[in-house]
Formats: C-alpha cells, structure tokens, sequence
C-alpha cells in the first residue's frame, strides 16, 4: 500500500506552501459555512481543496513551484512580520524591547537588572528604563 502510494507520487509535485495555504482557506471556510450562509462559501472552499489537490498531484512541477514562487513573492512581507512578532513574543519573557525616543531604533535589554541606563547604539542616545 505505502510502496502503491510512492509510487504514484513518484514524479508529482507534492505539497508547498501555497499548497498548505489552500488546504488551510478550504477548511477555514467549511467552517465559516456552517456559521455564515452565504451561497458562494461552499463553492469557494470546494474549490480551495480541488486546487490543492490538482497541484499536489500534478506532473507539470516548473508551473507548479513557479506558482509557489509568485505566492511566496506575494506574501514575503507578511510572513516577515508575522514571524518578527513570533520573536517578539518569544523573548518577552526575558527580553524588554525598548525604542530609543530620538532615532526610534529598537534596543533589546534583558529583564530583571533594575533601573538602568541605556545608550542607543546607533546614535549614542542614552535613556534611564526599568528592565
Ligand atoms: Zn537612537
């Protein structure tokens, strides 16, 4: 069964990101439709999980990756912020991230040291903060 399946995929293109993006928008709106009658809904959800089925299972792996590129292309600066406040959020816990007040560069400081003074290292600016 598994060899079966190696098999068949032997030469397709697989998934990528746009094909998890579809899967994902197809699955959020079946949800959505349960909640929310409008018409087009299912239609729309029907037509996110035959699309990312056609892609997984397609030959044609140029148009493919080449459809990927222009996806990734597209979504480049939301993918950089989202994954900036991933960050963020994961040193919050150790981390203060301060502004400096004069060139608005953003300064990291560990937390727990007290009041302390800091000198922007970009243009020497210093600011007394809590940590
Ligand atoms: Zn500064």
């Amino acid at each position: 069964m598994r060899d079966k399946f190696i098999r068949f995929m032997y030469g397709r293109y697989g998934i990528d990101s746009l094909g998890k993006f579809t899967i994902a928008a197809g699955l959020i709106t079946i949800v959505l439709s349960s909640f929310v009658h409008w018409r087009f809904l299912p239609f729309i959800s029907w037509l996110c999980i035959i699309t990312a089925y056609y892609r997984m299972f397609s030959k044609n792996i140029y148009k493919r990756s080449s459809e990927n590129q222009w996806y990734l292309s597209k979504t480049c600066k939301l993918r950089a912020f989202v994954s900036r406040q991933k960050n963020l959020f994961a040193q919050r816990k150790t981390h203060h991230i301060y502004t400096c007040p004069s060139c608005r560069q953003k300064i990291r400081i560990p937390r727990g040291k007290g009041k302390i003074e800091i000198r922007c290292p970009k243009c020497s600016t210093t600011f007394i903060k809590r940590s």
